[in-house]
């Protein structure tokens, strides 16, 4: 577990981000409110959530659906307009726990998992809006659909498998500017005609705001620096 910043640390860093995304967004015309700002809690603790739920953020985002199930279900039942996005790899066997958990699956990045999906939220009767996860920088060890069939794969999950597709999500590779991927994702979403941008993490929301964001997945700058076992 990550050692968090202290409620009163998480509070103000709650509201210098949102202060960011507000100016970033003025800048280009925007409305700061088309900006959903997911706090990424992963390694950190139910303390560090509550610390955010205290200071008005509902919207949380996990990279591990096994982590995810030992935190929120309880956190859940005290504020149930918790809204809980998954933004890791999800494997195929763990479906039924992500459906039944997430509100919001932000990692659709191949058919298999699509399909399984589909056939999952139809058997629960619930239906988490979805993200599909484009690999923009084309990176072989990283997650998503590449650019080149992102179009197809949309039609794919939203058209034949009634997938409730909202938009893209991506992460740029961390020794490249990310502004072209952001911008090429915007591209990617227009051209399939989806609305979502889940783009923009602690170092580069504000671009990722300026490029037509609509989420933005921010974790260390509001909880502190992560520590893995
Ligand atoms: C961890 C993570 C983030 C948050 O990263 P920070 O740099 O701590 O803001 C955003 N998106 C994904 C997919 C992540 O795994």
């Amino acid at each position: 577990m990550s050692e968090a910043a202290d409620a009163a640390g998480v509070a103000a860093n709650l509201a210098d981000i949102r202060r960011r995304i507000e100016r970033a967004a003025l800048e280009v015309g925007r409305p700061a409110g088309q900006v959903t700002l997911v706090a990424v809690s992963k390694t950190f603790g139910i303390g560090a959530v509550e610390a955010a739920l205290a200071a008005g953020q509902t919207v949380f985002g996990e990279n591990r659906v096994q982590e995810a199930q030992a935190k929120f279900p309880e956190l859940r039942r005290r504020h149930p307009d918790l809204e809980l996005h998954l933004i890791g790899p999800l494997q195929s066997n763990k479906t039924a726990d992500a459906v039944a958990l997430f509100d919001v699956i932000q990692s659709v990045d191949r058919e298999k998992l699509a399909r399984a999906l589909a056939k999952e939220m139809a058997r629960q009767g619930r239906r988490p809006r979805c993200f599909v996860q484009v690999n923009t920088g084309e990176e072989p060890q990283k997650a998503g659909i590449t650019p080149a069939e992102a179009a197809a794969f949309v039609r794919l999950c939203r058209d034949e498998l009634g997938l409730p597709v909202e938009g893209l999500m991506c992460i740029p590779p961390v020794d490249e500017a990310p502004a072209p991927h952001f911008g090429l994702l915007r591209r990617l979403a227009g051209d399939c005609g989806l609305t979502g941008l889940s783009m923009g993490m602690s170092a580069d929301f504000e671009a990722a705001v300026q490029l037509g964001a609509t989420h933005v997945r921010v974790g260390s700058a509001i909880f502190g620096r992560r520590s893995y076992p």
